[in-house]
């Protein structure tokens, strides 16, 4: 957060308004006030001279009245003397002259001492002139010209009559000049003083002004520095409180908050740890983006099964990191209702992973980012194809002889029922093919069985070479074709724990592959070795063999080098696939060597003990 500069912080502001209110305040007061104090000395100045001005009128009026009655009867005293007398009388210090103008206009008389010489002269005032015309007081606040520096003057003409009323007869006229500069000095004293007074009382208010603004921006910054801290994590700080009042409370309120605000931090981490270790441990791949498609979270069992690394994922989009950037974009996923599947096969093995899709919305529908769930369906796709191809496998070994049957059925009973040379022949077919079916029935519903874990085994002990002599005995009695049987059967006892007809049945089946597919003068080898504790059988011929590509898949079930020629010598292909369930089930491994030309050798072993005792001992 940034500092808040000094000239911007609320202290200044609140000290800033609070003295500008105050400095408005005194500024309409002194106003007031000194516009009043001027009202009122100049009203009391102008009052005390007006009323002199009265006086000086009356005297002058009847000193005048009487000189005019004496000029007719003969009189000692100049009537100019008796004026001047009055004027000397009345003349005060805040009176600057006196003068007294006949109504020809001529000064009689000045209280001024050093200019006397003006009586006698013209007076060429206006304001004279105007007052014995108008027969009214005229007054003005002029500027004396002859003080240094210039001083203002109240200048006064009042007119003198003979009587006081209507007809009254204008006998000359007063003039006096008073100092009023002495109010104006006063004024301004006072005006020095209340601003002194002003200065002062703003300066202690200013301070003041610091110290209240001060209570209320400190918890202000205190609760400032304390959002700083909670930005970055610190709960631990709270706030002073003050007071009680509005900020107190506030104070309070936030330390409550900062309280709340922790322990859902606190429940968010926990939620937060809660999700990732579920996360983590679930088995299921998961990947978040965020609204345009960028991951933003990918779990371990996601980047296991992707391959991948945690860098090279994050915000990278999503479609491209499923590979599927040239199908979809993320607009298809985000409405994608059925789940995808994404194919890493290669040509060594098949890899197939299944992507479900689920959008992260809000109420409004505005879309907040994609769950994508992975899991590895690729044994369920093996076992898928396994089915389908089994059922295949079933429906097509079925037809075949079902068709047969049906064509000689049809010819029989079409009337070679009749003929005695064919119908034997044609139901001779039938049998075997009703057999061959039923053997083929049989062999799945024992595969089945295995499958389903659901046959027993019969073991007891039976001594191998015995047993393994007496199955070639069988072989060799009823062998058809001209093949040499070989013996390498070791001298010693070996006693194994089998369920002997299940055995008899695996060897009966490779032993007659082997007739099955071998040359006519050819051999076949029989022999019995011991490696890494195990008995190992082998059965070897000089027959064709198989191609080195197809050897490991004559175990499958169904599974036949060449179709054709298996079928016609009456093999389904199930004979090896239950061989390798039943050794497997006796502990033992089969497999099988071969070259295409050179013969084929099959091989399996078995747990074997050296003497019969077994358990009973
Ligand atoms: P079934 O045994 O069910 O009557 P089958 O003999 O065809 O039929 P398997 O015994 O499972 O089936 O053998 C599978 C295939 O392996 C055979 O069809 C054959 O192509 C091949 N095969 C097995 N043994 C030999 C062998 N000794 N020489 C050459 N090919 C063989
Ligand atoms: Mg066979």
């Amino acid at each position: 957060m940034q500092k808040v500069s000094f000239f911007k912080s609320i202290h200044v502001k609140l000290v800033l308004i609070y003295v500008l209110l105050i400095v408005i305040a005194l500024q309409i007061i002194g106003i007031y006030f000194s516009k009043e104090l001027e009202d009122s000395l100049k009203g009391n100045f102008q009052d005390s001279i007006l009323q002199r001005m009265e006086l000086v009128q009356y005297s002058i009026r009847e000193e005048m009245l009487k000189e005019s009655n004496e000029t007719n009867s003969t009189s000692t005293t100049t009537p100019e003397s008796g004026i001047d007398a009055i004027l000397r009388e009345f003349s005060t210090d805040d009176i600057n002259e006196i003068r007294v103008i006949d109504r020809r206009n001529r000064i009689l008389a000045t209280s001024d001492r050093d200019n006397q010489s003006m009586v006698g002269q013209r007076s060429n005032d206006d304001i004279v002139r105007t007052a014995m015309s108008v027969e009214a007081l005229q007054d003005n606040i002029a500027l004396d010209k002859q003080t240094m520096p210039m001083q203002r003057v109240w200048v006064l003409a009042a007119p003198i009559t003979d009587t006081v009323g209507p007809n009254s007869e204008v006998l000359g006229a007063i003039y006096i000049e008073s100092n009023i500069e002495k109010v104006y000095e006063q004024m301004s004293e006072i005006n020095r003083i209340f601003a002194a007074g002003i200065a002062v009382s703003l300066a202690i208010t200013i301070i003041l002004g610091i110290l209240v603004a001060r209570t209320i921006t400190r918890p202000i910054s205190d609760m400032r520095k304390q959002a700083q801290a909670m930005s970055k994590g610190n709960f631990s700080r709270k706030v002073r409180v003050y007071g009680t009042d509005e900020i107190g409370q506030l104070a309070i309120a936030f330390n409550h908050l900062t309280n709340r605000l922790q322990e859902s931090q606190s429940t968010t981490e926990a939620e937060r740890r809660k999700l990732a270790s579920v996360l983590s441990n679930m088995t299921d791949g998961v990947i978040a983006t965020d609204r345009k498609g960028k991951i933003i979270l990918i779990n371990e069992p996601a980047l296991s099964l992707l391959h991948d690394t945690r860098e090279s994922t994050l915000n990278r989009p999503i479609a491209s990191v499923l590979g599927l950037d040239q199908e979809y974009s993320f607009e298809d996923l985000i409405h994608m209702k059925e789940s995808v599947s994404l194919d890493f096969s290669t040509s060594d093995a098949p890899y197939i992973l299944r992507a479900n899709f689920s959008v992260i919305q809000k109420e409004t529908g505005f879309v907040n980012g994609l769950i994508t769930v992975l899991h590895d369906i690729t044994e369920q796709e093996k076992i898928d194809m396994e089915r389908r191809e089994f059922v295949a496998n079933v429906s097509h070994e079925l037809r075949t002889p079902l068709t047969t049957m049906r064509s000689y059925l049809e010819a029989l009973a079409d009337g070679a029922w009749r003929d005695e040379n064919i119908a034997p022949t044609f139901l001779n077919v039938t049998q075997t093919e009703t057999e061959r079916m039923i053997r083929l029935v049989n062999d799945l519903l024992q595969l089945s069985k295995m499958d389903s874990q659901e046959y027993e085994l019969n073991f007891e002990f039976v001594e191998f070479n015995k047993f393994f002599t007496h199955i070639i005995d069988r072989f060799e009695m009823s062998k058809s074709k001209n093949v040499e049987f070989l013996r390498l059967l070791p001298e010693t006892s070996y006693f194994v724990d089998v369920d002997a007809d299940k055995l008899t049945q695996v060897m009966d089946n490779i032993i007659s592959n082997s007739l099955k597919y071998s040359p006519d003068g050819g051999n076949i080898r029989f022999g019995v070795t011991v490696h890494e504790n195990m008995l190992r059988v082998m059965i070897s011929d000089d027959g064709m063999g198989i191609p080195k590509e197809n050897v490991g898949r004559i175990f499958d079930r169904f599974y036949r080098v060449d179709r054709a020629r298996a079928r016609s010598m009456g093999g389904s292909g199930l004979g090896l696939a239950i061989a390798r369930e039943m050794i497997e089930a006796h502990g033992g491994r089969i497999w099988a060597e071969s070259e295409e030309g050179v013969g084929t050798t099959v091989f399996f072993t078995l747990p074997f003990e050296l003497d019969g005792a077994g358990d009973w001992e």
